[in-house]
């Protein structure tokens, strides 16, 4: 046998925050490092990211087969309203024995099952098939710390957290905040905290933890990982920061109504407001935001969905389209599109993120905080306001205001107040107007030098060096099942020996039931 070439194969969960950066460590591995790729992805996503993503600058089609699975029916399963990340959750595990047969039927064995954080259940196959196991994570490494730390805790140290909202000590990181912890924490009872909570403890598992994160954006959380005393005591296996991974600004695309209307504007004069693939606000949050953007008297772009009372991520498992709908949205005040037609733009279909971040005219994001977006507009050079609205977007926001310097932010959560149009007019004005908008361009400008070193492969970037690493793994993986395969077997075994804890020994049972 004399495979020469290593082979990955990836399962994405749904959801663009994920499926973009997944194409995009996929792309590194097959351009980069020699790899071919297969990307898993349910069905109904398959299509949009093959006809959005992979065509995209630096990509080879043939380096990369994307395999659309028949999304499963999950209705059985659980109650219609169980929270989105359950669904996402019991979908992917049940998309398991589809991926095994796939994986099967394979003449270029995979060497690597890269897994994002929702398909944790998919990384017995690793075993069943002597690949070295990866979990990708899309955001960040301080969301990784504190999934992984938060099922290590005392009870009276949880319960000093989520009862008495004392901040907590992550080890070696700044602290969380009681109102920055993500939602499935608050609530020892909840399904939500029953479910996701112990599979914190299946993270050390895998060979290795893939972030899409960088030295300069979190030095303290990624030290700590290092440091087998602090955090590294908890992870185990090493953790490999290789981003920022972000879609590349496609050339091709100059005609989009958006962009042409961008190119009309001075330079640096245009806010971009999108609250990521599926946030949402409510109606008199809409309200208020539609009114403080007339107020700022500052040119912008704002991508619109209709408002949902309360929920703020309803939206998220809707599939977005490219195509653009007719006519202004009827939930808008309809003063305000009048008022402002001269120098706003809203847009209610998908727009092209990226293209529009690295536009000479644009020079503001208010952004909700997804992670994406985030490190989009780092490596854009443009300062945000921060809007977070569920997941680990308040920690976000914490970070990019109050650590980093990039970001203005509301006195109060939006999730909890609605934000009034006087101090959104006061936000915009600060980032777009005001000299404190100018030094965070200067810090914002500082940091995307870092982005772009780190991902260089000439100079050794720590990103592209990180990611250098697992292809090394992989790559003496192959060597070694080549060696068995013409000489017999070893006695060594092929991949590191790491049994789950017990306490994630059942999970996949105590899902059986009806959730
Ligand atoms: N995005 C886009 N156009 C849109 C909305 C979103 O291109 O109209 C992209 C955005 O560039 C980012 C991703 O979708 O890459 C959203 O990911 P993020 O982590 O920011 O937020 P999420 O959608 O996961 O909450």
């Amino acid at each position: 046998m004399q495979i020469t070439k290593t082979h990955a194969v990836m399962f994405a969960s749904p959801g663009m925050g994920h499926i973009i950066p997944m194409i995009e460590l996929g792309k590194r591995l097959a351009v980069s490092h020699g790899f071919h790729v297969t990307i898993f992805l349910l069905e109904a996503e398959a299509a949009s990211a093959q006809s959005q993503f992979l065509n995209s600058p630096g990509c080879d089609a043939n380096l990369i087969d994307v395999i659309g699975l028949p999304t499963p029916d999950i209705s059985s399963l659980v109650e219609p309203s169980i929270h989105f990340g359950i669904k996402i959750l019991i979908m992917m595990r049940e998309t398991i024995p589809t991926i095994r047969s796939k994986i099967k039927e394979m003449e270029h064995k995979p060497t690597a099952l890269i897994v994002d954080l929702f398909g944790l259940d998919a990384l017995k196959l690793g075993g069943e098939f002597n690949m070295l196991t990866y979990i990708f994570i899309a955001s960040n490494a301080r969301f990784l710390a504190l999934i992984m730390y938060f099922p290590t805790l005392e009870k009276d140290v949880e319960e000093e957290h989520i009862i008495k909202k004392k901040p907590l000590a992550l080890p070696g990181c700044e602290p969380v905040r009681f109102e920055d912890t993500l939602e499935t924490f608050l609530d020892p009872s909840d399904e939500l905290y029953r479910v996701f909570v112990p599979y914190g403890l299946v993270y050390p598992t895998a060979d290795g933890l893939i972030v899409n994160t960088w030295d300069a954006i979190e030095p303290k959380t990624l030290k700590s990982f290092q440091d087998p005393t602090l955090l590294g005591r908890i992870a185990r296996n090493p953790v490999y920061p290789v981003g920022p991974l972000t879609r590349p600004v496609d050339p091709s695309k100059t005609s989009h109504p958006v962009l042409d209307w961008l190119n009309k504007q001075p330079v640096e004069s245009v806010l971009y407001v999108s609250f990521g693939s599926g946030g949402s606000l409510s109606a008199k949050q809409v309200t208020e935001l539609a009114w403080g953007l007339e107020l700022s008297q500052q040119r912008f772009v704002w991508v619109v969905r209709p408002p949902v009372d309360g929920s703020a991520c309803s939206e998220y498992f809707k599939v977005n389209s490219d195509e653009p709908r007719d006519g202004t949205p009827d939930y808008l005040p309809k003063e305000f599109v009048s008022k402002t037609q001269e120098r706003g733009l809203v847009v209610s279909s998908w727009a092209p993120q990226a293209e529009i971040l690295a536009h000479k005219a644009v020079s503001g994001f208010l952004t909700h905080c997804g992670w994406n977006s985030i490190i989009e507009s780092v490596v854009s050079g443009v300062p945000m306001i921060a809007w977070p609205l569920f997941a680990e977007q308040m920690m976000n926001a914490t970070l990019l205001n109050e650590e980093l310097g990039i970001a203005v932010r509301a006195e109060k959560l939006p999730s909890e107040e609605v934000i009034s149009r006087e101090e959104i007019k006061a936000l915009v004005r600060r980032i777009m107007v005001e000299e404190e908008g100018c030094e965070m361009r200067e810090k914002v400008n500082k940091l995307r030098e870092t982005a772009e070193m780190s991902l260089s492969c000439d100079g050794g970037g720590s990103g592209h060096e990180s990611l250098s690493r697992v292809a090394d793994e992989c790559r003496r993986l192959l060597e070694r099942m080549t060696f068995i395969s013409n000489n017999g077997k070893e006695d060594e075994p092929l991949r590191r020996q790491c049994p789950p804890p017990s306490k994630c020994m059942d999970l996949s049972s105590s899902m059986c039931s009806k959730v």
